[in-house]
């Protein structure tokens, strides 16, 4: 069986968004390693990543990655925010490194009033500032995104220029998350653009760069550039495309991440929590 893992929060607790992971069928996971929408947070407390590991060990959770917080501009031409930025993801990578955990995944940014090629080469120096500031081994996924508005990370080529741009590129790797790319118009949705797909990214950026894969479907078509998920067999994506990724051994032992809406839905007049009927499509979709 691939890695399957869903997002959890940590509003419980760090050991608790593991337990329900796991509570769930899952065998990794995705947290923020703290309040998504505020830039500060509190030191954890070593006994609380001590429990944190403790849980993983206990419930059989391999491989759990971060998500950094939504604040974060790496590629901010306003020299304050992305001072603000260095700052959080240097928390972010310490955080990291005391919970054990070995990837952070990062949007590179918006470069607003600059321009794409400023913007790759602010993203590269924020990310040389974090790295030298939090000398640990922790490592930055850099996630592609629909694009929107000067978002940075819609193109394969984007996330290529920040690692050779970088001066540790040892410490970078990617996240590939299904419902982004699709969004900012790469088609995989038959085999034969699939493997396009698939090919181009190995041939641009390198498939040993992939670290971690957000799985999920989009509301939104193809090219829309429009960032909204949807549940696996829900969206434009479709079931069966999610059959080439699960099916795919140059994929095998990655976190394969749900990022779907949560919450019950009905189906055939029974009531169910979404994580579950999404694990329940992605398994039935593995080929034995
Ligand atoms: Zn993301
Ligand atoms: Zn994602």
């Amino acid at each position: 069986m691939p890695l399957f893992g869903v997002h959890e929060s940590i509003a419980g607790g760090f050991d608790q968004a593991v337990f329900q992971a796991a509570s769930k069928g899952f065998k990794t996971l995705q947290i923020f390693s703290k309040n998504s929408n505020r830039w500060s947070a509190k030191p954890i407390p070593t006994e609380i990543a001590e429990k944190f590991r403790g849980s993983l060990q206990k419930a059989g959770i391999v491989n759990p990655i971060i998500h950094d917080s939504y604040l974060i501009n790496a590629a901010s031409p306003n020299e304050e925010l992305r001072a603000k930025s260095v700052n959080a993801l240097v928390d972010e990578l310490n955080r990291a490194d005391l919970l054990g955990i070995s990837g952070v995944v990062m949007h590179p940014g918006a470069y607003t009033t600059g321009t794409e090629e400023s913007g790759l080469r602010l993203v590269a120096d924020s990310l040389d500032q974090a790295f030298r500031e939090a000398a640990n081994s922790a490592r930055i996924l850099l996630e592609t995104t629909a694009g929107q508005g000067t978002c940075l990370g819609a193109r394969f080529e984007h996330l290529a220029r920040i690692i050779d741009l970088s001066n540790y590129p040892e410490r970078l790797g990617v996240c590939l998350d299904t419902c982004h790319i699709f969004a900012a118009g790469y088609e995989f949705r038959t085999e034969e653009t699939y493997e396009k797909m698939m090919t181009e990214f190995d041939t641009v950026i390198g498939i040993d760069r992939l670290k971690a894969i957000h799985l999920n479907d989009s509301v939104k078509g193809c090219g829309s550039r429009v960032d909204r998920h949807a549940a696996i067999g829900y969206g434009a994506i479709g079931k069966e495309t999610f059959g080439f990724l699960v099916n795919d051994p140059r994929l095998a032992g990655l976190p394969m991440i749900l990022e779907t809406p949560k919450g019950e839905v009905e189906i055939d007049g029974k009531t169910e929590d979404w994580d579950d009927v999404n694990l329940r499509t992605l398994r039935s979709l593995v080929r034995v």
